[in-house]
């Protein structure tokens, strides 16, 4: 059942690989009726733009201005929205491990963080969202309440990767994300910190559904308190 509110809410999950964030922010937004943004998935379009453009990741003078000249659209589609390049929307080839490779490099670039920042932003045209990526709550919605950060150990998540088929060193990346000087992978000032190396999604995402719920009841009392008070 969706939470009535009188302007979008945003839900900001961060943190590490596989920690989690695709799978609970999912849950989340079904379970309260918000769409679901992956930025991840956009930094890794351009990655894979940036690849079959034959530019090179690692060139940040040519990814920015590829990303300048981008001709893209963002859309809706099952409550999920989508980056689109020329209508189209590479959902297999952002997977790959071409891709996540160059996925870190590209995203380091300063002026390509601002222009995801941008259309991150403007995905609160598609209502209430729950956006997962490493800077929601620091950077593209700082002044959002509802902030999280998913971690759990290295093993675990290495673990979940190899089950989905994938084998890829995810503290080689961490690293990068976290050490990189445009908006670093960092736990963002009043997030909560949700390790869950030994909990199941469901679980999880309760976690986070059951604080939402907790933080909207108090802000619609605050709300509640202050249309009394404009009356008096
Ligand atoms: O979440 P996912 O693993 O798909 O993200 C791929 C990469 O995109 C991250 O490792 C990071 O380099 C970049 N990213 C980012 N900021 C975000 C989301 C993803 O820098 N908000």
């Amino acid at each position: 059942m969706s939470v009535a509110v009188e302007s979008p809410v945003v839900i900001a999950i961060d943190g590490t690989s596989a920690s989690g964030k695709s799978t609970n922010a999912k849950l989340v937004a079904r379970t309260l009726g918000y769409t679901y943004v992956d930025t991840g998935a956009m930094y890794r379009t351009l990655a894979w733009h940036c690849l079959q453009k034959g530019v090179d990741p690692h060139d940040a003078k040519a990814v920015a201005n590829l990303c300048r000249r981008w001709k893209t659209e963002l859309v809706c589609v099952e409550n999920q929205v989508r980056l689109l390049v020329n209508g189209y929307y590479p959902e297999k080839e952002i997977r790959t491990s071409e891709t996540s490779a160059a996925v870190p490099h590209v995203a380091a670039v300063p002026k390509v963080r601002e222009w995801m920042k941008k259309r991150q932003r403007e995905c609160v045209q598609f209502g209430s969202l729950v956006m997962e990526g490493r800077d929601i709550g620091t950077n593209v919605f700082p002044e959002t309440d509802f902030k999280f950060y998913l971690d759990a150990c290295i093993h675990e998540r290495t673990r979940r990767r190899v089950s989905e088929g994938v084998n890829e060193n995810l503290a080689a990346r961490d690293q990068r994300d976290s050490q990189r000087a445009a908006a670093p992978l960092m736990v963002a000032l009043g997030a909560r910190v949700i390790n869950n190396s030994e909990m199941t999604p469901e679980q999880t995402s309760q976690m986070i559904i059951d604080d939402v719920r907790q933080r909207l009841h108090e802000r619609e009392k605050r709300h509640a308190v202050a249309r009394q008070k404009s009356r008096w």
